[in-house]
């Protein structure tokens, strides 16, 4: 495994594998790796000749009053975590290295990005495509993994890709939960040990959902899981709503496959999660 810090070096290093007709696979993330960051891994590992994994705590995305300073960062332990599962090359650019102070380009995935998380973050999604169309230059990347955890990311990019031809192939990958439920995420590490049980109601509470949409009327399955929700201890809902699965577009009566996505503060942590819902065939 490689350790790359620089950005014309991992260039340089993908354009030789590029080059050499090898298939590239890049994994964006921002460290503080789990098991959701391994399941992207193994699927680039089995697809793919080289595996890339990046770890940038990406500063464009994160709003003035976020997270980004205390945003954890144990590099050792990460580092530990990529050998283990034979990633070929970590990218771990410098902030200055991919930011200059004169950067002026950014990418944007109009009404997408300004919904949901990008209606309480507005710079969010705008920091997110543009942090991975530099990674898609970067990497030359023939797949790029993408969990479903952040749902409304995975379609930007989706999206995006479509829109500005890149190459690279957009592979999603299923949630990885606990055996409780919850889903993993490196912010879980903020929560006390009350916070992390009432956390548990977020999943079980969308496997309700997901069990009664199948046969009840969606107005009904979205009121119900607001309340239950809003019963979760020390909790503030940003949004709870369902959304047709192709484009995030609110679902309605007629909707047969949905997501329902929440935003939900837990004391002062902010977690994410979602669920795919369909009805139950009539045949
Ligand atoms: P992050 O480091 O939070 O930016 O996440 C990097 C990638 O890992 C994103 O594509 C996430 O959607 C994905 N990811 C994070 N948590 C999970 C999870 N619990 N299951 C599957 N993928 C995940």
């Amino acid at each position: 495994m490689k350790v790359i810090k620089n950005v014309l070096q991992m260039q340089r290093i993908a354009l030789k594998h590029l080059k050499d007709d090898d298939e590239i696979g890049l994994v964006p993330t921002m460290g503080a790796l789990h098991d959701g960051h391994i399941s992207l891994f193994l699927k680039s590992k089995k697809n793919d000749d080289v595996t890339i994994v990046s770890i940038f705590v990406n500063p464009v995305q994160f709003g003035p009053d976020e997270d980004y300073l205390k945003y954890p960062r144990p590099i050792k332990k990460d580092l530990e975590i990529c050998k283990k599962n034979h990633v070929d090359y970590v990218f771990m650019p410098s902030v200055n290295d991919m930011f200059s102070q004169n950067h002026r380009t950014f990418t944007e995935v109009k009404t997408m990005q300004d919904i949901l998380c990008g209606h309480f973050r507005p710079i969010h999604f705008r920091g997110v495509a543009t942090v991975i169309v530099k990674l898609f230059n970067i990497s030359y990347a023939n797949r790029a993994y993408f969990g479903m955890k952040d749902f409304q990311q995975l379609k930007i990019i989706e999206k995006m890709t479509k829109d500005l031809n890149f190459r690279t192939k957009i592979i999603s990958c299923p949630i990885v939960r606990e055996k409780n439920g919850l889903a993993l995420s490196s912010r879980n590490s903020y929560l006390s040990v009350d916070e992390r049980n009432a956390s548990v109601n977020i999943s079980k509470i969308l496997k309700e959902a997901m069990q009664d949409f199948k046969h009840k009327d969606l107005v009904s399955v979205k009121k119900n899981t607001l309340d239950k929700l809003q019963r979760i201890i020390n909790s503030k809902i940003d949004y709870a709503e369902v959304v047709n699965f192709n484009d995030l577009s609110i679902a309605d009566k007629n909707t047969k496959k949905a997501v329902f996505v929440v935003a939900i503060w837990i004391g002062k942590t902010r977690l994410i999660d979602n669920i795919v819902m369909t009805k139950q065939s009539t045949k």
